[in-house]
């Protein structure tokens, strides 16, 4: 067996499969490993849809990945003949009054303000507009509407079984099923020990997901926290049509009287499948290991009466599934991509926070050009560990 590459992908979930693929496409010889069967329902790249949206309120950096993204996803699409992406229209929903924030203040502003500067078409709408063309929209007078008519969804499973295969046609070695257990500098390098070997490499990119902070171990202390988060599919009252993608955009929605915005998407699997939405806690951290994997009908119930039956009154309390997440949280919700502070040969890469899946195509074309090339064309800088407001890790 071979143990001697040029660079090592630890995890290959969103951001590792992005990285294994666009390095193999540069011929660098790179092993991936990750503990699981990518892709899994055990980390933070399941639940059959993220949202994407090319003007990016979380800040400006963010922008020209989600632009780069799109482009590198209709390329898998050719090569690989699968749907990844689905433009479906995105509303985002927000008002002047007190309302929940989607990841930073200001997000509503900084939307539109990023579709002005990159000239990303959108409307905007009042509530009137919003009722006229959405009137699944239960809207009060005071809320406004952003609409981006190229935002929609990614099929994340398919977009990480695409990206792993692909890395494999260019001769990508990957290893399911193989945890790593251990890794440090040596000889210039790096050394990865797992459970069923060693491995040598020039460089190594650890895209852990929430298994991140448990491997940096105090290198990172206390920097990340993993929170659970519930997917749930509402049924609808009156049959699926209204809610098909054509007719209802993906969403996200700053509640009034709520800390915390709901999002959603329009019903993909037909008759019976629901309508998928979603909202997010930031009080209870957790670990992938201890999570806490099944959802309580209170939960349902809960989120139902709170942000389903006050929204959609075409939506029926009927929850036909639920699922839960991991979100790999970071103070002001940005992401982490940065060298590794005792390991020159090591990058880090979380990128979550709870929008990172729109992104990873061109993250991990960012990340192969940093091992390839020693920069990347879109600049990473702004996703340095300083720019979370936190101290640099020692
Ligand atoms: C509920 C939810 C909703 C979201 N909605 C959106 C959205 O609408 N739009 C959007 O853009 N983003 C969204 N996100 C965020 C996005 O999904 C994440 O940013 C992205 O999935 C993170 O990918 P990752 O590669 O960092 O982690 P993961 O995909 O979890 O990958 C980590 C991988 O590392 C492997 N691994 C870990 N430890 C080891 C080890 N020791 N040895 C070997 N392998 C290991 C794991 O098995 C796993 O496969 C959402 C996230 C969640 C949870």
């Amino acid at each position: 067996m071979e143990t001697s590459f040029d660079a090592i992908v630890l995890g290959l979930g969103a951001m590792g499969s992005a990285t294994l693929y666009q390095l193999a496409r540069r011929g660098v010889r790179a092993l991936g490993v990750d503990r699981f069967s990518p892709p899994h329902a055990l980390g933070s790249s399941h639940g059959d849809t993220r949202i994407t949206r090319l003007a990016i309120g979380e800040g400006e950096e963010y922008t020209p990945l989600a632009l780069r993204s799109h482009e590198i996803w209709r390329e898998i699409e050719r090569e690989t003949g699968r749907d990844l992406l689905t433009t479906t229209g995105g509303l985002v929903i927000s008002s002047a009054g007190s309302r929940a924030t989607c990841h930073v203040p200001g997000f509503f502003g900084n939307t539109l303000a990023a579709a002005t500067r990159h000239g990303i078409r959108h409307d905007l709408l009042d509530a009137r507009d919003i009722r006229r063309r959405f009137p699944q929209f239960a809207v009060s007078d005071d809320e406004v509407g952003y609409y981006e008519h190229e935002a929609g969804f990614l099929r994340p499973e398919a977009c990480i079984a695409a990206q792993l295969a692909l890395a494999e046609r260019c001769g990508a070695t990957v290893h399911r099923g193989e945890t790593v257990l251990d890794f440090a500098e040596a000889g210039g390098g790096a050394r990865v020990a797992t459970d069923r070997g060693d491995y040598r490499a020039g460089r190594l990119v650890v895209t852990a997901g929430p298994w991140l902070p448990g491997l940096l171990g105090e290198t990172w202390a206390g920097r990340f926290t993993v929170r659970r988060q519930v997917l749930f599919w509402f049924r609808e009252k009156d049959g699926v049509e209204a809610f098909q993608a054509g007719k209802f955009p993906v969403f996200i929605w700053e509640l009034s009287g709520h800390a915390q915005p709901s999002y959603g998407f329009p019903a993909v699997d037909g008759p019976g499948g629901g309508v998928k939405i979603a909202t997010e806690q930031h009080e209870e951290a957790t670990t992938p290991d201890t999570v806490r994997r099944e959802v309580a009908p209170a939960e349902i119930r809960a989120m139902f009466e709170a942000k389903v039956a006050p929204s959609f009154p075409g939506l029926s309390g009927e929850c036909v599934r639920a699922v839960t997440c991991l979100y790999t949280m970071t103070a002001g919700c940005r992401f982490v991509i940065e060298p590794h502070p005792r390991m020159p040969s090591a990058i880090v890469a979380s990128p979550c926070s709870g929008h990172g899946f729109k992104h990873s195509a061109a993250l991990g074309e960012a990340l192969a050009q940093v091992v390839a090339d020693g920069a990347s064309r879109i600049d990473l800088a702004g996703f340095g560990w300083g720019a979370t407001g936190g101290r640099a890790p020692s």
